[in-house]
This record gives structure tokens, C-alpha cells and sequence, in this order.
């Protein structure tokens, strides 16, 4: 009943959220499956909208058992078990969302890093009993935990990677975004003509229509927006410590970690919401620079390098200058202050 329910919410968000202009051609289709423990919204415009549903179904189901770590039958589960050092061949599938992971850790200087999962396990994150560890624990998980010692290796066709015994690969942070990207290249040779997909806390804008986008309420239950754009050709990825935490002690402990001190990220930022092309990118990057803090986020817009709003702690928006533009005149909810980071020349 319950998971009854949070459908039709997820169904009604969806399209109070999204509302559209101009005319599309042909059938609409809406949908809302369940895979890697989240939503997905699909919201189609265009000839043949079912049958081009059902492919992207399809594609999720692969993804989901090559890259869902979660999911014991898939093929990045088999590599975390696999308990010997050396490389190990893998599929070519497993191998492009790794080498994308991989390249987002060194871009971001490590704040994205796709070897966090011996931290999150130990946190206790995605189980009911989550809980601060003890020093000595990080100290010995951080041990498993750095990108740079993850190699990938291409052999005549093949694929292959090497991790450091213990490692365990974590791609919660790009999983959803990586899939989007996926969706968006079978979008683009299809016959649609748009489209909005949404999956947990990531939207696939696709077309020239423009669609309202809503920000979200940074509380657990919320499903109003504290602001909303008008958006078109984009993805917005979220990341915030809203929805998966726990608290102890009466300090609240979010599920993002620094993968550098091993502790579970606390800072000013509620959430941020980035706007770029590529979902992949978007996801990583939301992670990346919750990751690295507020004024390292603020100081990416300034310099334009970074599209999006942070939600503070003390009720303030922060939208980097370019998606100002796209606010949606009226749309700031009561009690929120509403303030331009503005781009330096
Ligand atoms: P959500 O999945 O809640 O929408 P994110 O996209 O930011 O939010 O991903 C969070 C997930 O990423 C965590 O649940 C964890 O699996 C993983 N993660 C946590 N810390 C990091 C990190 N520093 N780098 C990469 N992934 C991380
Ligand atoms: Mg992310």
C-alpha cells in the first residue's frame, strides 16, 4: 500500500512539476517503473511513445545488471567479491562506466570517488542501522578506498580491471546518471520529439519543449518546489542530505562521504542542483562538489564553470548566474531568499 502510494506521489510530482508549452506530435506515454532502489519517470512525446518506453526499459534492466551495485545478480556485485588482486576481465558495458567514474575522480581532485564503498558499508548506509564508526574503523576502511588505485586495461577487444583486494566499487553516485545517459542516446535515435525521465533526484530533459522544473523542498516528506525553472535540452541532478541520513547524538550524518577523512559530509549546503548536457556528468558533479564544499561550489560559478543552486542550511537559494535567467518569475516559495551568484568577468 505503501509502495502504492508513493507511486501515484512520484506520478502526480512528475506532472505538477513538469508542466509543457507549444504542441507535441503524436502519443503521450507515462509511466513509472521501480529499478535500483528508486523511481523512474517517463514522460514521452512522439510517435510510437510505448514501444520507444519499452527500449528504454530494456535498457535499464542492462544497466541494472551490469552497474547497480546493490543488486546481488549484477556484474560490478561478482567484481566486488572477487577477492584476488590482478586484473579480472569484464564486460564492455562495465568497463565505459568505469572508465567514466575513473576520469570524474581525477577531474575532481578525488571528491568524487567511485572506491567509497568500504566507507559506506561501514557508515551503514542503504541498511536500517546506520551509525557513527570508531576512528580505528575509517582508519582501516580508508585503507580500500582511492581511485587512483583502480587500473582498467583494453586488450584486443577486451576488457579488463584491476582493484586492490578489499576495494569495494560504489557507483551510487553516478548509476542513475550513467543510465540517463544511456537513455538519451537511444532518445536521440528515436522518433520523439520530447521528453522528461526522472530518476531520484536526477531529470532528463530531452527536446526543444520547455518543461517547469521544480527545486525541492529540502525535507524528507516534501514534494513542493522551493523554486522552479524553465528548462529545455538538459539534465539537473541533485544531491542532498535530506533524504538519506541518520542522526546520533543530535548530529544529523548525511550519506555522502569525504573519501579523503572518511567522515560523512556536513556543511552549509542543503542541497545543490547542477544543470549540464550529459547525465553521467551531472550526477557525478552534483556529488563531486557537495563533496568539496559550498565556497568550492560558489567559486565554480562565479568562474563559470558551474550551472546550478545550492539550498542552504538558514533558507537561502544560491543560483549561479546563467540559470537565473531561467527562474520562473513568481515561483520562489515563501520564507526562501532568493539570491544571484554573479559570474566574474
Ligand atoms: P543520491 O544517490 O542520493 O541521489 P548522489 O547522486 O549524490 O545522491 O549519490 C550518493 C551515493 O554516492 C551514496 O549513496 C554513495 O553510494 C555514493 N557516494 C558517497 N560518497 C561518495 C563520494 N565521495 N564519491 C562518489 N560516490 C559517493
Ligand atoms: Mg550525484
Amino acid at each position: 500500500m505503501r509502495r502504492l502510494t508513493a507511486i501515484l506521489m512520484m506520478f502526480i510530482l512528475t506532472l505538477s512539476l513538469v508542466s509543457c508549452g507549444g504542441q507535441g506530435e503524436g502519443d503521450v506515454y507515462v509511466d513509472t517503473t521501480w529499478h535500483m532502489d528508486t523511481y523512474f519517470s517517463y514522460l514521452l512525446y512522439g510517435r510510437k511513445a510505448e514501444k520507444v518506453f519499452n527500449e528504454l526499459e530494456e535498457i535499464v534492466k542492462n544497466a541494472e545488471q551490469v552497474f547497480d551495485c546493490y543488486s546481488a545478480d549484477s556484474e560490478i556485485y561478482a567484481v566486488n567479491e572477487e577477492d584476488e588482486d590482478g586484473y579480472k576481465e569484464i564486460s564492455r558495458e562495465l568497463f565505459e562506466v568505469l572508465e567514466r567514474a575513473l576520469s570524474g575522480y581525477s577531474r575532481s581532485d578525488g571528491a568524487f570517488d567511485p572506491t567509497v564503498g568500504r566507507l559506506v558499508s561501514l557508515w551503514g548506509f542503504g541498511t536500517d542501522d546506520p551509525s557513527v564508526p570508531s576512528d580505528e574503523d575509517i582508519k582501516e576502511a580508508l585503507q580500500h578506498v582511492g581511485g587512483s588505485d583502480v587500473h582498467l586495461k583494453q586488450v584486443d577487444g577486451r576488457y579488463y580491471v584491476s582493484k586492490p583486494e578489499g576495494m569495494m566499487l560504489d557507483f551510487g553516485g553516478i548509476a542513475k546518471g550513467y543510465t540517463l545517459t544511456l537513455i538519451a542516446r537511444k532518445l536521440a535515435d528515436s522518433k520523439l520529439t520530447d521528453a522528461v525521465i526522472s530518476v531520484g533526484g536526477n531529470v532528463l530533459l530531452y527536446g526543444d519543449r520547455k518543461f517547469s522544473v521544480g527545486i525541492r523542498r529540502p525535507s524528507k516528506d516534501a514534494l513542493d518546489p522551493v523554486c522552479t525553472f524553465s528548462l529545455s535540452r538538459c539534465v539537473v541532478s541533485t544531491t542532498g542530505s535530506y533524504e538519506r541520513f541518520f542522526v546520533e547524538n543530535g548530529v544529523q550524518y548525511c550519506h555522502i562521504i569525504d573519501s579523503k577523512t572518511g567522515q560523512s559530509v556536513n556543511g552549509d549546503m542543503v542541497s545543490l542542483s547542477v544543470v549540464m548536457s550529459d547525465a553521467a556528468e551531472a550526477d557525478l558533479w552534483s556529488t563531486a562538489y557537495f563533496v568539496k564544499g559550498m565556497d568550492a561550489a560558489l567559486e565554480a560559478m562565479r568562474i563559470g564553470e558551474l550551472e546550478g543552486v545550492i539550498l542552504t542550511e538558514d533558507n537561502r537559494i544560491l543560483c549561479s548566474e546563467g540559470l537565473a535567467e531561467k527562474l520562473e518569475e513568481g515561483s520562489v516559495a515563501e520564507g526562501w531568499t532568493w539570491e544571484v551568484v554573479a559570474r566574474e568577468s
